[in-house]
């Protein structure tokens, strides 16, 4: 019996040609899907599924689209269409933070000579937007592109990614904690909104992985040293390292796979005991 039933379904990946989405599209072509690697940067995600034909010998397409454009989002579809059929599996992936949408201090000390520029203050509404869409409706507007072909066909599978800040958000980043607190919620609202149409949704909230949208943070640009934001992650997580990119991927094929056919609204999170753990 193949448990996993995951053989020539087709999954769209989006924001597949980033750290983690790629590795998450490279475990479902192991296991025989076919892989959409849906990304801004077209040439990112064509080289992606290019490695991904040649390393699985599974089918895999990059295409181009803007998880904010629903025409653009279309469009993809017919593509996929043309190429590999309908969709059985879509992973939510595009989304980060930006520099733009941080505060420059954790907590503000109140005092006369403070700069409000560098505290929550300052924060643009613009850039706050800007993050809070990529990571909110960058779910929302895919899901509903996508999750049109899993209605007619009465099965598929959403999963969205999340992050540690949906759970409590850290500090600096309001805009980025609270869209991933907006996916959980979400998550939750659409599993049982298409419960009975054979469509189970989940999420994975990773903790933390060094990446492009977090270096600035945890990383000294001169030194290369750990910053002292770094060094506390690693203090909250009893694991005391780091995520690695391919230690997401067991939850997502469970979440993805047939090992989960009852499971639908929940958020796993896969963080290194750093959920768990009071600091003391
Ligand atoms: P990444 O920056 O490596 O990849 C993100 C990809 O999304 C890029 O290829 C980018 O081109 C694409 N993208 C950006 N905007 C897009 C848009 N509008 N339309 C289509 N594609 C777009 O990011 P990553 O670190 O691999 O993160 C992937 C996901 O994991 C994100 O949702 C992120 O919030 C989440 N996450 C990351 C961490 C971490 O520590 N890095 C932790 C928890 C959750």
């Amino acid at each position: 019996m193949n448990e996993l039933n995951l053989k020539n379904k087709v999954a769209v990946i989006t924001g597949g040609a980033g750290i983690i989405c790629s590795a998450m599209a490279r475990s479902l072509a192991v296991h025989g899907v076919k892989t959409v690697i849906l990304d801004l940067n077209k040439d990112a995600a064509t080289s992606v599924a290019k490695q991904i034909e040649k390393e699985y010998t599974t089918s895999s397409i990059g295409v181009s689209a803007n998880v904010l454009d629903k025409a653009s989002l279309q469009s993809a579809m017919n593509i996929i269409h043309e190429q590999f059929g309908t969709i059985d599996i879509l992973v939510n992936g595009a989304g980060g933070n930006s520099p733009a949408a941080t505060t420059k201090v954790e907590k503000m000390d109140g005092s006369e000579s403070e700069n409000p520029e560098e505290t929550f203050f300052g924060l643009r509404i613009e850039e706050f937007e800007k993050v809070f869409d990529l990571n909110f409706k960058g779910t929302l507007i895919p899901s509903m592109v996508f999750a049109t072909d899993m209605v007619r066909n009465k099965s598929g599978v959403i999963i969205n990614i999340s992050s540690m800040n949906s759970f409590r958000p850290l500090t600096k980043i309001p805009a980025y904690s609270s869209a991933k607190a907006a996916v959980n919620n979400f998550t939750q609202w659409l599993a049982v909104h298409l419960a009975k149409t054979g469509i189970r949704v989940n999420a994975i909230a990773p903790g933390f992985l060094l990446t492009n949208q977090n270096r600035f943070l945890l990383i000294d640009e001169q030194t290369g040293a750990y910053t002292q934001r770094g060094k506390k992650i690693i203090n909250g997580t009893p694991m005391e390292r780091y995520c690695l990119p391919e230690e997401l991927t067991g939850t997502l094929i469970y979440l993805a796979s047939d090992l989960s056919k009852f499971v639908t609204g929940v958020v796993i999170p896969v963080d290194g005991g750093f959920s768990a753990y009071s600091g003391v």
